[in-house]
């Protein structure tokens, strides 16, 4: 019997209960709109926010003369020529304000004698980023904007429900169709606007710092109502992941904090220091930005000089014990729980996937060019370039999540299209023929999408990484499309409740298109910046210091180049403040 679906409406849908989309939340709703936040996960407590360290980079000028327009300089020579400059200039000079209106709501700015702390961390030229505890900033952020979000009355809050396509009529976009994960219910939701806030692709890497829901969703989704993504080649990889001993019960990306506050020492396996000798500059302190130390410890592993389990070494040894229990306390002895003493020994660390500079390609207003459709967060590409500064993606968040719900709120002001049931009518049925509710025979348990999950894993890690070749790439880019076709013929289980194979399935759809639009763009950019390095052309190209768009036609992925988008004010400034 086909089911019918829940229907729910709404001024504006948020996709994904991050940090953006938490604040897009917040923002529609005092600007006057009705929300629904709706998430797969559980409201506020899915994807990275939650996971998040320490930095949050704004340029308060709490610990040291600062200004926005310092941080803009910063941001753009990290980017490597690709900033979207105005994105850029409105995260940094929006991002004071946000770190002030969150500290109004008591989200708990870590202070001495009354200012906000701040710490440096690599590529921002002053001590810029604020934080609530080392190593627990995420929770805290995460925490204050539930408080907010659940103090707004119009804001209802959906955790659990999926959302699987957009719908569109006439070229607008007036809602969305998912389902719901417990009972498996599929769900329309008709909205005024939606905001993309589902987040980041790195959950498609074998080594990634990502949690379960990271698959890349708002990329596929936004690519399928029509909207381009942009940079999708530049993926950033955290350079210093935990790769050994074994470490329970704590993040691979811990020991970022460390060394903001300590200054680790970074050494090949023969214990020498070598960033020197890829264009960094450590002195002792290993000061060098994302792009430049993953591509040196990948190279020293090449050259036979890893750690022995394929990294670098990480040293803290000349900290005295003082001073690593002053800075860390209660993290010194759980990792002497797990059997490590950092004042007699390294640990080994190795690049690992942690974020995306690419996505949806969105104005200031956070619109897509997809009227009704707005983005936010991890989900929006081109404010950090080719290559992220740390601390940058939180107020990324913040900034980017206020604007577009407040914008998404102005729209709906102007009016609310019409729901047309027939529009969706095709995504319902999707959700019903991988349910094997319109299966024909009965339905089979997909056990091939773990498998296939495994394989595009094992895929990109491999050829579509760190380091890339133009074979490789197209390589894997054979294999993308083979696993999309072989997804295409797999059905799930029944409509039983809590279907997580029918999860898998819709999992695993988006991250295929994520993936296909990564090989893509990195196919053809023959270069090397930033965090996209080629092998087989192992240098900057000038020629090629433009964006890449992606975008959906007829069905194939097409690439097209686009000028960087430059601001001269916000240069002119930024250069005026160096
Ligand atoms: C371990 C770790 C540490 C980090 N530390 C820092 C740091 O110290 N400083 C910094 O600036 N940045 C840091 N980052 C990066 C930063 O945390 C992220 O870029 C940022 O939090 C992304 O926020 P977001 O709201 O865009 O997405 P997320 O916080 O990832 O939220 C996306 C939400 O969307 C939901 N979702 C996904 N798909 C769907 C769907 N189809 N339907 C419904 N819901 C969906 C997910 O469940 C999730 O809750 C870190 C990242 C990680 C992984």
């Amino acid at each position: 019997m086909t089911r019918e679906p829940i229907h729910l409406s709404t001024d504006v849908l948020v996709v994904g209960a991050g940090g953006a989309g938490m604040y897009a939340a917040i923002s529609a709703a005092r600007n006057g709109a009705d929300v629904i936040l709706a998430d797969k996960s559980l409201v506020g407590r899915g994807g990275a926010t939650i996971m998040a360290q320490m930095t949050v980079a704004a340029a308060v000028g709490h610990q040291a003369p600062d200004h926005w327009t310092h941080h803009y300089a910063d941001t753009i020579a990290a980017g490597r020529g690709l900033c979207n400059e105005p994105l850029a200039a409105i995260l940094c000079e929006e991002a004071v304000a946000r770190i002030h209106e969150m500290d109004g709501w008591k989200v708990g700015w870590a202070r001495e004698n009354g200012h906000m702390k701040q710490v440096a961390a690599p590529g921002h030229s002053v001590p810029r980023c604020v934080y609530v505890d080392f190593l627990n900033t995420g929770p805290a952020v995460a925490k204050c904007l539930r408080t907010q979000v659940a103090q707004g009355a119009n804001i209802a809050r959906i955790s659990g429900l999926s959302i699987t396509d957009l719908v569109l009529d006439g070229g607008r976009v007036i809602g969305a169709v998912g389902f719901n994960l417990e009972d498996g219910a599929p769900v329309t939701i008709a909205a005024g606007a939606v905001v993309l806030a589902a987040g980041g692709l790195t959950g498609i890497y074998r080594r990634n710092s990502a949690s379960a829901n990271m698959g890349g969703d708002s990329y596929a989704l936004a690519l399928r109502a029509g909207a381009a993504l942009i940079d999708m080649e530049f993926v950033q990889f955290f350079p210093i992941g935990h790769l050994a001993p074994r470490l329970v019960g704590m993040d691979p990306i811990m020991w970022d904090p460390f060394r903001y506050k300590l200054g680790g020492r970074l050494l090949n396996g023969k214990h020498e220091e070598f960033i020197h000798n890829y264009g960094g500059t450590d002195s002792g302190k290993y000061t060098a930005m994302r792009d430049v130390t993953s591509y040196a410890i990948v190279k020293e592993d090449e050259a036979g000089r890893a750690s022995p389990h394929g990294g670098a070494w990480l040293s803290f040894q000349h900290v005295p014990e003082k001073e690593l229990r002053a800075a860390f306390g209660p993290v010194i002895d759980r990792l002497l729980k797990n059997g490590i003493d950092l004042t007699r020994q390294p640990v080994e660390v190795s690049p690992i996937a942690h974020y995306h500079m690419g996505g949806v390609r969105v104005d200031a207003q956070m619109f897509s060019g997809v009227p009704g459709l707005y983005a936010a967060g991890e989900a929006v590409g081109g404010a950090n370039g080719a290559n992220r500064l740390s601390g940058n993606a939180i107020p990324e968040t913040f900034v980017f999540g206020e604007r577009a719900g407040r914008y998404a709120a102005e729209t709906v002001r102007v009016g609310r299209p019409a729901w047309n049931p027939q529009r969706a009518a095709r995504a319902l049925d999707e959700i019903r023929r991988r349910s094997g509710a319109g299966a024909t025979k009965p339905a089979q348990r997909g056990p091939e999408y773990h498998g296939l999950a495994k394989q595009l894993r094992a895929l990109m890690w491999d050829k579509v990484g760190l380091i890339r070749t133009g074979a490789g790439l197209t390589d894997a880019l054979q294999s993308i499309r083979a696993m999309q076709a072989a997804l295409n013929d797999e059905t799930s289980a029944g409509e039983e409740a809590f279907n997580l194979s029918l999860q898998d399935w819709f999992d695993l759809r988006a991250s295929l298109t994520t993936a296909e639009a990564v090989t893509l763009s990195a196919l053809q950019r023959t270069e090397s910046r930033g965090a996209h390095w080629r092998d087989d052309v192992p240098r900057n190209d000038p020629a090629q210091e433009h964006n890449q768009a992606v975008a959906l036609k007829d069905g194939a992925l097409s690439l097209s180049r686009l000028p960087v988008v430059r601001t001269e004010v916000a240069r002119q400034e930024a250069h005026a403040a160096q």
